[in-house]
């Protein structure tokens, strides 16, 4: 197949890739042979797309809407993957933004002549600049622990999750502090035999409601993270569970009773070196998700902390590749932001050459 060139190259078209997409359009990037959003996934949505059924517009944290057209209004009880999916499906129609999909990117390759070239499942393009927006949740994390391949029952991870039902009359144990677990916890404990929640660390449980500021400070602190090279923690690590009238209901109910967590997995359940045992029929991981940046692997960006230093939105290491919707900017808003913040920046390398043609 035919290389084909584009002055700016997207990978992913969720929130942040339809934020840069829809920048490079105003900035003047013709779509097609200016910049090209390259998407993995089988129609509009980005990780949304695939997010469980039941949850539901009123149990997000809030989405913000993306530049230039509002979120449509829709009742609290519509699943968060169809109406994001829909109104992600408006965007490109309104913004006429380039999106190829299904095209999954396999790797990113430096070439002599300074450009970047993109191999994909569908060809290879070659571009002066990247911006990367391929989320995290290609990229489900799951931690080792001794025993795991000997378990009898079932094991799934939070991306795997389509709501309660099918654990009814189950014994189940989630693993996992952060906002997933315990929104997987509400729903599952409702049908199963049994619940038992554990974590690494104390459930970080937050009496005081979550202002602007503490979103500020949560962002700046994944930032300061990113600039230093480190691989960043998730947003929600550091601003805590906000102590809902929901979590309060279920910390009555005793469903928020957390043990640390074990120290191997038996074939019928979890067990803890003091001898406690546990039985279980599912063990649901919500132990998150890692950036989605394996193909970015052949340009060696990682510093030795682990993670991609980063300046704002673009990689210190090379100022052709921007990285959106990762560590500080890994919400709707950042993401948003973050795609504005990108493409100004790559206009302003850009320009003079574009200004010589
Ligand atoms: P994504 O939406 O993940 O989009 C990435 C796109 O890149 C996908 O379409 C994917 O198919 C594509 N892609 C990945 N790899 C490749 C590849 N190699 N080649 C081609 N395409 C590729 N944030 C909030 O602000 N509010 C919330 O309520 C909220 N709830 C969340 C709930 C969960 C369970 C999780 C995990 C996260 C939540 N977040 C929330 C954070 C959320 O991840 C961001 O807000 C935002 O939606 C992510 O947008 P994105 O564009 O960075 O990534």
């Amino acid at each position: 197949m035919d290389e084909r060139s584009v002055d700016v190259l997207v990978i992913g078209a969720g929130q942040a890739g339809l934020s840069a997409g829809h920048h490079l359009g105003r900035a003047g990037f013709a779509p097609g042979d200016g910049f090209v959003i390259l998407d993995g996934g089988d129609g509009p949505g980005g990780a949304w797309r695939h997010r469980w059924p039941t949850l539901r517009l009123d149990r997000v944290h809030g989405f913000h809407d993306l530049p230039g057209l509002p979120f449509p209004v829709a009742g609290p009880d519509r699943p968060a993957a169809e109406v994001v999916s829909a109104y992600f499906a408006a965007y490109e129609r309104e913004f006429d933004l380039p999106v190829r999909r299904p095209v999954r990117v396999r790797e990113v390759r430096d070439r002599a002549d300074g450009r970047l070239t993109v191999h994909t499942d569908h060809g290879s393009w070659t571009t002066r600049a990247l911006v990367n927006a391929t989320g995290t949740w290609t990229r489900p994390f799951w931690p080792h622990y001794p025993g795991r391949a000997s378990f009898r029952g079932r094991q799934l991870h939070t991306a795997d999750y389509r709501g309660p039902a099918e654990f009814a009359g189950r014994r189940v144990v989630v693993v996992g502090g952060g906002t997933s677990a315990v929104q997987l916890l509400a729903e599952v404990s409702t049908v199963a035999a049994g619940t038992t929640w554990v974590t690494r660390r104390p459930p970080d449980f937050r009496d005081e409601e979550f202002t602007p500021e503490r979103g500020r400070a949560a962002v700046a602190l994944v930032d300061a993270a990113v600039r230093a090279g480190r691989p960043p923690d998730s947003v929600v690590g550091v601003t805590g569970l906000p102590l809902t009238p929901e979590l309060r209901r279920l910390r009555e109910r005793g469903v928020l009773d957390r043990l640390p967590v074990f120290d191997r997995i038996t074939p019928d359940g979890v067990a803890w070196d003091d001898g406690r045992f546990v039985p279980a029929d599912v063990i649901l991981w919500c132990t998150g998700f890692r950036a989605a940046l394996d193909h970015l692997a052949p340009l060696r960006l990682r510093a030795p902390g682990g993670g991609i230093t980063m300046d704002g939105t673009r990689v210190v290491a090379d100022e052709r590749i921007h990285l959106i919707g990762y560590g500080p900017s890994a919400s709707t808003i950042g993401a948003n932001r973050a795609g504005r913040a990108a493409v100004r920046e790559i206009r302003a390398r850009l320009a003079p050459a574009r200004a010589a043609h």
